[in-house]
């Protein structure tokens, strides 16, 4: 069988680098692009490292066209996924600009790019935010989307929307958006894992620096929202699981299985899990005690999404697999690599 490239775009950051990790396993080859803007090389060492592959990594940034480009001229890749994006949800309210240039800018240029030189699938890193908060719940793909409340998830909106009108409009594009809840945990390995730079914005990574010392206390934001223990409901899925989501669009594109030009599907485990359990989980498996508050509301946060996964069991054979214990175990031994604690 003739072996097949994938792009993947944004390779060298956390849900890029795992992704890259189950392409290789499971036959691909791939190439990846990275401008290391919010990430570093050692993401590319560790896929290599755990596949024993020389991964090809090229530093360019999606924006300057010409630039990107050469990589459409070196490598012969018919399919690409779009990681590559800024994604602080706060960071986007105060500098939209930043936002709207970096992920808008840098998708017009790979949905422009592969109709230049002729090549077929592309699938986009979309995000849950698109759903705001939903007037049913679990949310199905044909839950309404809302009006979104930062630029960053206007960004997300504004993306599947181009790719929607572009593989509606051009027959030789096809777009696969897939909608992440929340990404959580690092590859068994510990090679590779979640690396914010600065002040964690998300709760897990805050949780494990909290653990491990570097966070005083982990505030636990509200826990007054009509849910039963107070605090928030979200759908937390293992980072492994996610990427082999990522697989799964792949081989369905590149084996002619689509339904239509542009499919969307969410990609979560259908299970709702609180703050408060969360971090009760994380201190059992890891037989620890954490330093947490409560403390008031975050601004924009919603109180409860997760996903209907029906649509993504089916068509793309996939469903999450890992255990959420399974995750929080992986995601401490990941910090503990990180900050060398044995
Ligand atoms: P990340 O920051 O770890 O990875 C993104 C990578 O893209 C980084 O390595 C960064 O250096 C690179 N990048 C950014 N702009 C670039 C540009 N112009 N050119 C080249 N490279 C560029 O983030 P992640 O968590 O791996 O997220 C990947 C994608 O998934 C993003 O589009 C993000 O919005 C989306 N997403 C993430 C989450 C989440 O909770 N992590 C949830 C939903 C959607
Ligand atoms: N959260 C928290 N403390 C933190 C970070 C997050 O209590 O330091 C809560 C947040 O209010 C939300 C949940 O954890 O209810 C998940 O937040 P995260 O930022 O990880 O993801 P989001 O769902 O906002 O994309």
């Amino acid at each position: 069988m003739e072996r097949k490239t994938v792009l993947v775009s944004g390779g060298a950051g956390y849900i890029g680098s795992h992704t890259a990790v189950e392409l290789i396993n499971a036959g691909y080859d791939v190439v990846i692009a990275d401008n290391l803007s919010n990430s570093d090389i050692s993401g590319v060492e560790g896929v290599r490292a755990i596949t024993g592959v020389d991964v090809p990594f090229v530093n360019v940034d999606c924006c300057d066209k010409q630039a990107f480009a050469q990589l459409f001229e070196q490598y012969n890749f018919d399919s690409v996924i779009h990681f590559a994006a800024y994604k602080a949800v706060g960071e986007s309210v105060a500098d939209p600009m930043k936002y709207y240039r970096n992920n808008l800018l840098s998708f017009i240029n790979v949905v422009d790019l592969m109709r230049q030189y002729g090549r077929h699938n592309i699938v986009f890193s979309s995000s849950a935010t698109v759903y705001g908060e939903a007037d049913t719940l679990p949310v199905t793909e044909a839950t309404e989307r809302k009006a979104a409340t930062s630029a960053y998830g206007n960004t997300k909106q504004m993306c599947e929307d181009i790719l929607r009108d572009a593989s509606g409009a051009y027959e030789q594009i096809n777009g696969i958006a897939l909608r992440y809840f929340n990404p959580i945990g690092a590859h068994p390995s510990a090679l590779i894992g979640e690396l914010p730079r600065g002040v964690p914005q998300n709760l897990v990574p805050y949780i494990t620096q909290t653990a491990a010392g570097v966070r005083e206390c982990l505030s636990i934001f509200g826990d007054d929202y009509p849910t039963e223990d107070g605090s928030c409901l979200r759908d937390y899925i293992d980072i492994v699981d996610l990427a082999k989501a990522h697989l799964a669009a792949i081989n369905r594109m590149t084996e002619g299985r689509c339904n239509a030009k542009y499919e969307v599907f969410n990609v979560g485990t259908g299970r709702a899990v609180s703050v408060f359990e969360l971090v009760k989980t994380f201190e059992k498996v890891n037989n620890l005690k954490l330093n947490y508050k409560v403390a008031p509301r975050r601004q924009g946060d919603v109180v409860a999404v997760w996903a209907d996964t029906a649509l993504a069991n089916k068509e793309l054979g996939w469903q999450a697999e890992r255990s959420l214990e399974d995750t929080l175990r992986s995601a401490w031994e990941w910090e503990k690599r990180v900050r060398n604690i044995k």
